[in-house]
């Protein structure tokens, strides 16, 4: 674990028990041990009909762990609760989760039920999005907030006016300016009376990636010139009592909580000026923005890490709006956060396997032995191979790689030339592979294939450069021997991983072969902290759909768990009709020519299948093939 830094951005949730599996406290607590859910177990139940129970499933995998979602929710709610304890605040926290950072409809279900005795509501950013959050919200707290943000067309506002009419705790953020008049019109149309929000274009800059869209610059809000604008129109219009919710966002990974405490404070100074000039005010809704520390070094020096824990966020936002507030005899909002990253990053671990690796194992390379190659070389090849030897015996490194390095020019070129065969070079080969295994195993860096699409499953790490931890979840009782880098199945150049969290170009990896620990030589990496964005992001990149997913909840008795929910990934239909194919049609297409090209083997057998070579498939068995592959998953 310590190799992997899994303390630092794991905790409370993710640890090693000792047969060297990571294990998951799903309530987050280090004292009930009993409760640790063994990730293996959870991967085999799951993926290996073998084992008892087994669901088949194909790989990747989701696994998503709902009573994670339920812990995160609510320590987020107790730290702002003892924050507003511990300052005298005389108002409370209720939160709203933004659904784009996970649009799973049992992720957004489980944050209104789980959130629900906090008022706990959701924040939209678009009309699906607002659908989706109108629906979930009939059965959460009535006094939930369903905050909508984003750029708003008449439709869009209509329909978030409608929310309001159904008695959802419903504010319409102004994004620009103009959304205001579509907002008056469409109010008096369908006569509701809105609340609405302000969303504020701050001064205060977020220097990291995620700040890109913060500052006067910004590319979202209202300035200081048109926020008054929309004040002295809805003055006009005996509307200002409408006006109730200042909301702002700084970026999200909001890296230190100096930076926080800078933003909240110029919010809270627009918020006071609305108030004195008449609005009703009664909500400061500080945007997302809590952070994850993805490499657990708490620097907030990078986008992967922050300098801050839950405690301290909630502390430093209660703390500067009560400052200002106070000193303008302001009453305390009711404070809101629209924390996404820091809500869903942990409940949900993608599983994949390492499915080969580019170098394979010393002493496993080739079936042609040592004597081939002594037999076959030329006297400069010899005289190489002697070096070699001795230098190995001398204990002299570096020159072993060197004469090594010689010996395989010298046979390419032979090889070329055309007077050695495959046999002696697969022999130079397996010596160079074997010297440098047997030498410079450090500092060899394999490629891992594993199986899935980079560009669809960490969409970040491709677009942005996100680092996330990525761990084997089994093995950890044993020193891994090598390192690697991961490769995807996509025929894509950019699909692999080739950065990890603490600076690191490889991470420390197992052999594959041979050694899967009683798993059959199955090797399984966990990325873990992806729960925000990367499912919302991912598309079906070279048409390799997305994971399978189960959610898996901890049941009564020792370290049992149940999957109380399990969807296959996407068929190859699915993803082809993604892209306007028709595989029912492309079947037929196939079928066809199946029996065009073998008519006389319309009967066909399995004797077909096993004669190799011979006859050759019959076109049954050819189109039920075929229909198989419609059915399986891309990979
Ligand atoms: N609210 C708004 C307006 C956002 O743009 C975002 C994301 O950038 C969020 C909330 C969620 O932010 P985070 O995931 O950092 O909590």
């Amino acid at each position: 674990a310590a190799l992997y830094k899994m303390d630092g951005w794991g905790a409370p949730y993710f640890s090693v028990n000792c047969s060297g599996n990571v294990t998951v406290r799903p309530h987050g607590s280090h004292t009930l041990v009993h409760q640790e859910i063994d990730l293996l177990k959870v991967v085999k139940k799951a993926s290996d009909p073998k084992f008892s129970g087994g669901l088949g499933l194909q790989l990747p995998l989701i696994v998503r762990f709902p009573d994670v979602l339920k812990n995160r929710l609510e320590c987020l709610q107790t730290a702002f609760d003892f924050a507003v304890q511990s300052q005298g605040y005389e108002t409370h926290y209720q939160g709203v989760y933004p659904v784009k950072c996970n649009q799973d409809r049992y992720v957004v279900e489980d944050i209104v039920k789980f959130g629900s005795p906090f008022r706990f509501g959701l924040e939209a950013g678009s009309k699906p999005e607002l659908l989706l959050a109108m629906s979930c919200l009939c059965k959460g707290s009535p006094e939930a907030l369903l905050v909508c943000n984003g750029f708003k067309d008449s439709e869009y506002i209509s329909l978030a006016l409608l929310a309001r009419k159904l008695a959802l705790n419903t504010v319409i953020v102004l994004e620009q300016e103009e959304e205001l008049d579509l907002v008056l019109g469409l109010a008096n149309k369908m006569s509701v009376r809105p609340v609405i929000g302000v969303r504020a274009k701050l001064r205060t800059k977020h220097a990291g990636h995620f700040g890109s869209t913060s500052g006067e610059k910004g590319k979202f809000g209202l300035t200081t010139t048109q926020i008054l604008r929309v004040v002295k129109k809805l003055e006009q219009s005996s509307m200002l009592d409408c006006l109730q919710l200042l909301h702002f966002h700084i970026g999200s990974q909001i890296p230190t909580t100096a930076l926080l405490a800078d933003g909240v404070g110029e919010a809270a100074q627009i918020y006071c000026e609305l108030v004195r000039l008449g609005a009703n005010m009664q909500v400061f809704d500080v945007g997302g923005g809590l952070g994850i520390d993805y490499d657990g070094s708490r620097s907030g020096d990078s986008d992967l890490s922050v300098a801050y824990g839950l405690e301290e966020y909630a502390l430093a936002v209660v703390q500067a709006v009560k400052f200002v507030c106070d000193r303008k005899n302001v009453k305390h909002p009711v404070l809101c956060s629209e924390s996404g990253r820091a809500v869903v990053s942990h409940h949900s671990i993608l599983i994949f396997e390492a499915v080969s690796a580019s170098l394979s194992s010393a002493g496993a390379v080739t079936p042609f032995g040592l004597q081939y190659l002594v037999d076959g070389l030329s006297e400069d090849a010899h005289s190489d191979y002697r070096n070699l030897t001795s230098a190995a015996i001398r204990g002299e490194y570096d020159t072993c790689f060197l004469y090594a390095d010689q010996l395989k020019q010298r046979c390419v070129e032979k090889f070329k030339e055309g007077s050695i065969g495959m046999e002696q070079l697969a022999a130079v080969d397996a010596l160079c592979e074997f010297v440098s295994n047997a030498i410079g195993a450090a500092e060899s860096v394999r490629t891992y294939h594993v199986n899935l699409s980079v560009f669809t499953s960490i969409p970040d790490f491709w677009g942005i450069g996100q680092l996330f931890p990525i761990v084997p979840i089994h093995r950890l009782d044993q020193r891994p021997g090598v390192r690697g880098i991961l490769s995807d199945l996509t025929c894509d150049s950019d699909g692999k991983i080739d950065k990890f969290i603490g600076g690191e170009s490889s991470l420390p990896l197992h052999e594959i072969e041979g050694g899967g620990g009683g798993n059959g030589g199955r090797y399984y990496l966990g990325m873990f902290l992806g729960g925000a964005y990367e499912e919302a992001l991912g598309g079906v990149h070279n048409l390799f759909g997305g994971p399978s997913v189960v959610r898996v909840s901890q049941c009564d008795g020792p370290h049992s768990f149940a999957v109380t929910s399990a969807v296959p990934g996407p068929s190859c239909s699915d993803v082809l009709r993604v892209m306007q194919h028709e595989p029912e049609l492309m079947f037929e297409t196939l079928k066809h020519r199946a029996e065009e090209i073998c008519p006389q083997e319309v009967e066909s057998d399995d004797d077909n299948i096993s004669s190799g070579g011979g006859r050759g498939l019959g076109n049954a068995a050819l189109a039920s093939s075929l229909a198989q592959s419609f059915h399986n998953m891309p990979y």
